[in-house]
This record gives C-alpha cells, structure tokens and sequence, in this order.
C-alpha cells in the first residue's frame, strides 16, 4: 500500500511562530489521507490538520498554538468541508475482473455451446 495526501487547503499564516517567532513563514494545511494498492484506492474521512513553519523547519503541534494561531485555524477550517471516505477499485482491477470474465464465459461457451464459435459436434 502506498501513502499519500491530498491537499484540499493551505494556508500561509501570518502570526508569530512559537519556535522561532517569525511571522511569515508558517504554513497550515488540512489534508486527506489516501491509501493504494493493485486494486484499491481508499481515500480516508478524518481531516489532518497541520502547521509548519518553514523558518525554523518544525511541525508545530496543537499544543503549541497560541490563540491567535487557534482562531487562523477554525477560521479556515470552516472553509472546508468535511472530506468523505470513498473506496474505489482501479483499472487494474477491472481488467483482472474482465478477464476472469472472459475466460469464464469463454469456458462457458466452449464446454456447452461450442457450435456458436463453430466447433460442432459433426458425428
Ligand atoms: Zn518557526
């Protein structure tokens, strides 16, 4: 299974950065976890939420939000609406499935009605 993220939202923030105080160089961004495999891919409910200040290159976690950072981030999180979890099969699937299928019916065909692609039974 591989791992990525879907970025539904960023957000340059403007506030001070708790590490290093700067005021510009943090960034929120709310993301959508999708998984794949051959056949799946799988796209996750929950929103994640982070914020990253590229000045001081740390993840700043929750806990370390002031209340201005907190009241940046409800706001845009009222922009976004709540992602929905889907789980979709690939092409290769349905090719896999397609030529099961196929064989399947191809068997079908030859085993019970051969005479419709022309193996008769002459005798
Ligand atoms: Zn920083």
């Amino acid at each position: 299974m591989k791992t990525e993220y879907i970025i539904l939202k960023e957000a340059s923030l403007n506030n001070n950065c708790p590490e290093c105080y700067s005021t510009q160089d943090m960034v929120l961004s709310f993301k959508q976890k999708k998984m794949k495999s051959k056949f799946l891919v799988t796209t996750k409910s929950n929103l994640i939420e982070s914020i990253y200040c590229n000045k001081c290159e740390n993840q700043i976690f929750p806990g370390q939000w002031t209340t201005d950072i907190e009241r940046v981030y409800d706001y845009h999180k009222k922009t976004i609406s709540q992602p929905s979890g889907k789980i979709r099969f690939t092409w290769f699937f349905y090719s896999i499935l397609f030529l099961i299928l196929l064989v399947a019916a191809g068997a079908y065909i030859y085993l019970y009605h051969p005479n419709i692609i022309g193996i008769s039974d002459l005798n």
